[in-house]
């Protein structure tokens, strides 16, 4: 994937490494960028033919399934080509890059049949799915998770609520994680949930901060049956299972925090180089120009760090050091990229604070990104944790 450094802007990507940033780079130019201001005025939610619009060019540039394998009809992606995607990703609001065809990680460890039934048409753009953790009194601390799973004759009957269901509103497919009561013991365990079954029902569909294509609602599973084979991971596997999507999930925010810092950044400049005020380009004030230095030193120092996180996850380092890597990683894009959205709300003035305002969008959609996929502070106690448990050493270098 390397070859030599010849021009710093390649950053010693191979042929194929530099094509993909390239088709990246002009889908969010061409197709994501221009349909922001008409997504926010819609809440989010676009025309149909737009959406499908969005699709087809996604699969056209071959951005649709990037880390999924190609026989499941995706891209086989590296962690590293992936990182050069989501970053570019990050560079729009409003989310519309969730129209491109794609399907949770956990997929690719499903059977043969969910392949099929579930993943294929996910990566096709025919079918959206959902993963459903969170609930009432288990955030932070999934450990508390109270969904629970009995076996039947024919399978497994679910029981419980789950929150925050990301795109649970426009889902076909939920993987669930749910206890499974076997033997006097709580075994976590994912559960692929059609959610055309009986007995699932959205008892609470509520607004948030963003103005995103699909809702987060509250799902409940009332006595839901689902087949023996309806599992992924194994019996007892969800926890290991989602150790492994977190780092990535975790990656794939820095990235895209990245991108939107360097978009910020992009549309500030600009701004503070042409605006003049009190007889002086306000570029020209520190008070504007020195916020603006420390944002993009934040970019830059986040982007080796995320860099670095996509390389030891490619060369198949110690998963648990890509762990805290990821959380540190996590941790200091997300914060610095809504430090830099609301730097750049203050450098646009009183048009920093219209909806049609690029800093004004990613100050409010930023803010989920300390938050979901473990908090700030999760992230905190991770890299704590680790080093005591790996070393100070081991976490620096
Ligand atoms: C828009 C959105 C989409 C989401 N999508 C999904 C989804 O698709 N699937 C899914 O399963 N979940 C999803 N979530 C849930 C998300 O992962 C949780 O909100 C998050 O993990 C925090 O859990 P909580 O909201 O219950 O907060 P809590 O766990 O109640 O935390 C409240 C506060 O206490 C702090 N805190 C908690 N424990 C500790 C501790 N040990 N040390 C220090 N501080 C602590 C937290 O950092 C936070 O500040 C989504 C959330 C949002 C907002």
């Amino acid at each position: 994937m390397y070859q030599n450094v010849t021009n710093p802007g390649d950053e010693g990507l191979d042929d194929r490494a530099l094509d993909l940033r390239r088709r990246a780079r002009s889908y969010v130019e061409e197709v994501l960028i221009p349909l922001e201001e008409e997504a926010e005025l819609l809440h989010g939610r676009l025309p149909d033919a737009t959406v499908q619009m969005v699709k087809e060019k996604a699969l056209e540039a071959g951005l649709t399934g990037g880390l999924h394998k190609p026989e499941n009809g995706g891209q086989g992606w590296s962690k590293l080509e992936w990182f050069l995607v989501e970053e570019q990703l990050g560079r729009s609001t409003n989310a519309i890059s969730w129209h491109i065809p794609n399907g949770y990680n956990v997929w690719d460890i499903a059977s043969e049949k969910h392949i099929e039934k579930w993943l294929k048409p996910l990566l096709r753009g025919e079918t959206r799915d959902a993963y459903a953790v969170t609930e009432k009194n288990a955030g932070s601390d999934p450990s508390g998770i109270e969904t629970t799973a009995v076996r039947t004759d024919a399978g497994f009957r679910i029981n419980g609520e789950k929150w925050f269901v990301t795109s649970g509103d426009v889902a076909d497919v939920l993987v669930v994680m749910a206890n499974l009561e076997e033997d006097g013991e709580l075994l976590p365990t994912l559960f692929v949930v059609d959610k055309s079954l009986g007995g699932v029902e959205t008892i609470e569909d509520p607004g948030f901060t963003h103005s995103y294509p699909d809702g987060h609602p509250t799902i409940r599973f009332n006595d839901v049956e689902v087949g023996e084979d309806d599992v992924i991971g194994g019996i007892g596997g969800g926890d290991e299972v989602q150790k492994d999507w977190f780092a990535e999930e975790r990656l794939g925010i820095a990235a895209r925090g990245i991108g939107s810092m360097w978009r910020l950044l992009d549309e500030t400049v600009d701004w503070a180089i042409t605006r003049e005020q009190g007889g002086s380009r306000i570029m020209d004030y520190q008070g504007v120009s020195f916020p603006l230095a420390d944002s993009a030193t934040d970019a830059a120092a986040g982007r080796q760090l995320t860099l670095e996180v996509a390389r030891l996850i490619d060369a198949s380092a110690d998963p648990k050091v890509c762990h805290n890597k990821a959380s540190m990683a996590k941790l200091f894009v997300s914060e610095a990229a809504w430090r830099c959205a609301d730097r750049c709300v203050q450098i646009f003035g009183g048009r920093g604070y219209r909806r049609d305002n690029v800093a004004e969008r990613f100050l409010r959609e930023l803010r989920v990104d300390r938050i979901w996929e473990g908090t700030s502070e999760i992230q905190r106690l991770i890299i704590a944790r680790g080093l005591e448990k790996r070393g100070v050493e081991t976490l620096l270098q």
